[in-house]
């Protein structure tokens, strides 16, 4: 018996209606396989749910069929109805932000107040956001000649596969309705660990009025359901969020069909502090921009290097800093800053790079190997996904634990003596994404932002987010922008027109 739809108990209080199946034309559909997903609450080792994944051949493309023939219904729909219904859409979310915000921090393990429910407020925020682009076409006329008028016009591409990390399951699929802004129609596949929320937001999207077919989601594994959409000739841009070797095999697959992608993938982003820097902000940013959702953030300011004549120091505040204000426990729980991370296996990788810095030689001057003391001790949490926000001191840009990506709660700081050094260690690596530079010295705030091999330049802070402005990466961080109006251009094609008015 195929069940469509589960009650499921929040940890939080009170239960909720969860949608198992496929979300196809805003109806909820059974698989056309036998095969399941299993969401494991992440603070406890247990199953939450079984969603039903999604047929590799068949069920793409029911999904596909359905988003293509809604594509020129959708795209021919006039803009300000396109706009209306994204700002109805982001009010029902805000109606429902609550239960939005508990099913996100039951599925992915965030903590319910310090993240979930600002993922939530970021959700509306950026629905809002694209609502406004949906009703402005910024194309260009220009007549070179008293004969000829020539103008240009933004298209939509047709079908966009969006593939989602579980990091941000609501947000980073948020980030992505750009495409439906922009007139093109979607299939999402939500990733393996984290299929609940954006199941449960489908019902948000019905309920608005979308017409069928404009917004479809799958459940399913990476390996089957994302690479045959990657593969699909019926999809006509791919829109990845992930690691680095995922984002390499999508851009193969996509040769297929010479498909877009967009690619937003991983990174070890630097984090520099200078001697002048506010000493008190750059260590309550670096903290913030490494321990927050557990460090499994894309962004996050993973490796710090701090100028010599400050930096026992500043090792020393950091300890105390995230030891005092980064506590660990249930994510219900109130003051929890540091919830379990994704899985058993991202624990056991984290544990692993931990364990690699100690062989390498580093210094463990917070956390270090195993549970956090109050997890271990705990009859709810010991068996979930846990790791001790940690801090590897006397790291050089050589060691393991600074080159490779560990996303999680891991931050290694080395030290350098002048600016040339500086800019050289952190540049000296394959990624390309977040960045940030302490300093009160405006020039140098400057010179650096601009020599900076990063999408994102954080000066005096780390990790904001503005939906105003673009985000994306250089090098093997990957290509393409997200948010703002550069967004735009990734889920539209620009037509030249040129008009002869004369003989
Ligand atoms: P992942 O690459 O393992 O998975 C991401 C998505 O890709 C999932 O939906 C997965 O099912 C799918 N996938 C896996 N194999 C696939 C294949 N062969 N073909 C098509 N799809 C496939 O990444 P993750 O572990 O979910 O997320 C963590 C990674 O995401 C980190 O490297 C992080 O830096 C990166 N990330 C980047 C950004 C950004 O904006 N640059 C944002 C968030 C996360
Ligand atoms: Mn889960």
């Amino acid at each position: 018996m195929t069940e469509l739809f589960q009650e499921i108990e929040l940890p939080s209080g009170g239960s909720y209606n969860q949608p198992l199946g496929l979300f196809i034309n805003n109806e909820w559909v059974a698989s056309s396989c036998d095969e399941k997903i299993e969401s494991i609450d992440a603070s406890t080792g247990e199953v939450i749910a079984a969603v039903q994944a999604a047929d590799a051949k068949l069920d793409v493309d029911k999904a596909v069929d359905a988003a293509r023939k809604a594509f020129p219904v959708w795209r021919d729909t006039p803009a300000t109805q396109k706009r209306d219904l994204l700002l109805k859409l982001a009010t029902i979310v805000e109606q429902n932000a609550e239960q939005l915000a508990k099913v996100e921090s039951l599925d992915s393990g965030k903590p319910l107040e310090a993240n979930a429910k600002d993922d939530v407020g970021a959700i509306t925020q950026v629905l809002k956001y694209y609502a406004g682009w949906a009703d402005k076409a910024p194309g260009q006329s220009f007549s070179p000649d008293a004969n000829t008028l020539t103008y240009t016009i933004h298209q939509p591409l047709g079908v966009v596969g969006c593939i989602i990390p579980f990091n941000y399951p609501l947000a980073m699929m948020a980030w992505k309705w750009t495409a439906i802004a922009t007139g093109n129609t979607a299939v999402f596949k939500s990733a393996e660990q984290t299929p609940l929320s954006i199941l449960f937001f489908a019902n948000l999207v019905k309920e608005a009025g979308f017409p069928p077919g404009v917004f479809n989601v799958l459940s399913g594994t990476g390996a089957k359901v994302g690479d045959a959409m990657a593969k699909h000739l019926g999809i006509d841009k791919i829109a990845f969020t992930g690691s680095t070797p995922v984002g390499q095999l999508i851009q193969q697959s996509a040769a297929v069909n010479l498909k877009p992608v967009t690619l937003e993938c991983g990174g070890k982003s630097p984090n520099v502090i200078f001697e002048d820097a506010d000493f008190h902000k750059a260590v309550k940013w670096t903290a913030e921009g490494i321990f927050s959702n557990m460090g499994q953030i894309c962004s996050g300011t993973s490796r710090c290097f701090v100028q010599e004549s400050i930096y026992d120091k500043f090792v020393d505040a950091l300890a105390k800093h995230v030891e005092e204000n980064y506590i660990v426990g249930h994510p219900t729980e109130p003051g929890v800053k540091v919830g379990p991370q994704i899985s058993k296996r991202q624990q056991e990788r984290i544990q692993y790079y931990i364990q690699k810095g100690i062989d390498e030689g580093c210094r463990v001057a917070l956390g270090g190997p195993g549970l956090p003391d109050s997890i271990a001790q705990s009859e709810k949490c010991k068996s979930g996904f846990y790791v001790k926000p940690t801090i590897l001191a006397n790291v050089t840009s050589s060691h393991i634990v600074a080159r490779e990506e560990i996303f999680g709660p891991v931050i290694v700081i080395g030290k350098f003596s002048t600016y040339d050094e500086a800019l050289e260690i952190a540049n000296d690596s394959c990624y390309g994404l977040g960045s940030a530079v302490f300093t009160q010295d405006i020039t140098k705030a400057h010179k650096f932002a601009s020599q900076v091999e990063a999408g994102v330049c954080y000066v005096n802070s780390s990790n904001q987010v503005d939906f105003a402005l673009p985000f994306g990466g250089v090098k093997m961080s990957g290509h393409g922008r997200e948010l703002g109006e550069y967004g735009l251009g990734n889920f539209t094609s620009v037509k030249a027109v040129y008009v002869n008015l004369g003989n």
